[in-house]
């Protein structure tokens, strides 16, 4: 066995085939292009037997997977909220590859380790956020959510003398959880998985704009006295507009509330100072969850889960000592802030990252996406039939697309259009039904978007637009 010897082809593969790809992003569709049965037909067939070669397995998932990829990595994804991976992000990953470090002990990985702290610091003051605060690095927000909701659980029973590690859920004083009318799915699936149903949820009403109103919230918490989670949200999943995060934080706090805030990538928005203000006093909060794999564009999987009071989140989720205050100069656990044991070491990516861009870089991403995002919803707009139906105060636009006809139906046409796009591949958006109307939704998160590319997708949605008029023109006459 020559261990390097044997790698070392395989490497060189992985490398020139990871170029080729990177190299047919800008031209290839930005969408899938096969079908699920030529890609069943492709990669299938019964389970070997007999190994391969590993070069020619390479090869052949290689050749298997291409028709299948979607260019989210490239600079005309717009669907859902998806960032790409800055270069020296993807570099770092196949270094924490090869390294193969387990995140769950100091012992197993004091790189590791070190790097998360490092990285923890970094991360709180570029979101000027307290430095006491504990950080999980987790899969995504989803699971960022969790991190920070079993926290919550479990500081709030404590205060009322319940230990939810020891006692359980089931005859424990009841929670108040109150989420925003516009809660996105992953906080109900996270509090889902936290023993709290979604039928028990208390609904404090959103805004046009899907922010939570704080008369909503005074009128849900009117009389309550018991344990109270507060989930509020900085970043809209469709419109990127965030809470009222200073008087949610007052009525809240009022009631001993723990206030939770779900910022995939909505919290970034502390780090730009002229946006700073949409999450004004969100330093105040209880916990934050955000994503590093969206607006940070570093590769899946990561998230940050941040709880500004380490001792409940480590007795939430550590396994060990329960109730530890954590020492300053203390050797990081990974596995004290996350549901996982065993894990990727995710820090290394978001070190260089960090490294790489700067607090000046990173400024500069989010603001190139917000100013891009404003020339989408402008070029648009200048269409006839087309309305942006969100004020575009970050990185995310909502358009409908109306019918000619009088008789028309506009979200028909909405979906036909948004049909068009994927097929067309200049630029690949989804869709949403926002606030009952159905919506294309435009999402600018990557890191390598140019005006050009915008100004292309622009035209592109517009095209697909008027072919869907003149068709029903045609009809109709
Ligand atoms: C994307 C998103 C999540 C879930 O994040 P994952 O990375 O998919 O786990 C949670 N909240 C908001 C507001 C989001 O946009």
């Amino acid at each position: 066995m020559r261990p390097v010897a044997d790698i070392t082809p395989l490497l060189d593969l992985a490398h020139a085939r990871a170029l080729d790809w990177l190299a047919r992003v800008p031209t290839r569709p930005v969408g899938a292009t096969a079908t699920r049965a030529q890609l069943l037909h492709a990669l299938g067939g019964a389970l070997p037997w007999q190994g391969a070669p590993a070069a020619d397995v390479l090869d052949a998932l290689c050749a298997g997977v291409e028709p299948g990829l979607v260019s989210t990595v490239g600079p005309r994804y717009f669907g859902f909220v998806t960032g790409g991976a800055v270069p020296v992000t993807v570099a770092t990953e196949w270094l924490a590859s090869a390294w193969d470090q387990n995140g769950a002990l100091y012992v197993m990985s004091p790189a590791a380790a070190v790097v998360e702290d490092i990285v923890s610091g970094w991360v709180l003051e570029l979101l000027g956020l307290p430095a006491s605060a504990s950080v999980g690095f987790v899969t995504g927000c989803h699971m960022a959510n969790f991190t920070c909701l079993a926290a919550a659980r479990h500081e709030v029973l404590r205060r009322h003398e319940w230990d939810v590690e020891t006692q359980g859920l089931q005859r424990a004083p009841a929670i108040t959880v109150v989420v925003g009318g516009e809660v996105h799915v992953s906080i109900t699936g996270a509090l889902r998985m936290l023993g709290i149903g979604t039928s028990e949820l208390r609904v404090a009403n959103a805004d046009g704009q899907g922010r939570m109103r704080p008369d909503a919230l005074a009128a849900q918490l009117a009389g309550v006295t018991g344990p109270v989670i507060v989930c509020a949200q900085a970043g809209n999943v469709n419109t990127g507009a965030s809470d009222p995060l200073h008087a949610i934080l007052s009525i809240a706090h009022a009631h001993g509330a723990w206030v939770h805030v779900d910022g995939a990538f909505g919290l970034w928005a502390a780090a730009v100072p002229e946006l700073a203000p949409q999450v004004a006093s969100l330093s105040q909060a209880d916990s934050w969850a955000t994503d590093a794999h969206k607006w940070l564009n570093v590769p899946y999987d990561s998230g940050l889960a941040i709880v500004a009071h380490p001792a409940p989140h480590r007795a939430a989720l550590s396994l060990r000592a329960s109730y530890l205050q954590r020492g300053d100069d203390e050797e990081r656990m990974g596995m004290d802030w996350v549901p996982e044991s065993s894990r990727r070491a995710r820090g290394f990516a978001l070190y260089t990252l960090i490294r790489t861009l700067g607090r000046e870089g990173l400024i500069d991403l989010f603001r190139r996406s917000c100013a891009h995002a404003r020339d989408m919803a402008q070029q648009l707009a200048a269409v006839p039939g087309l309305s942006i139906l969100n004020d575009v105060v970050l990185n995310q636009v909502l358009v409908r697309c109306s019918s000619p006809r009088h008789d028309g139906d506009d979200d028909e046409m909405t979906r036909r259009v948004m049909a068009s796009i994927q097929a067309e591949g200049t630029c690949w958006a989804g869709g949403a039904v926002w606030q009952g109307r159905q919506v294309l939704r435009i999402s600018v998160s990557n890191w390598s978007t140019t005006r050009e590319d915008i100004a292309r997708s622009a035209e592109a949605i517009a095209r697909a637009y008027r072919a869907h008029c003149a068709t029903d023109a045609s009809a109709s006459a």
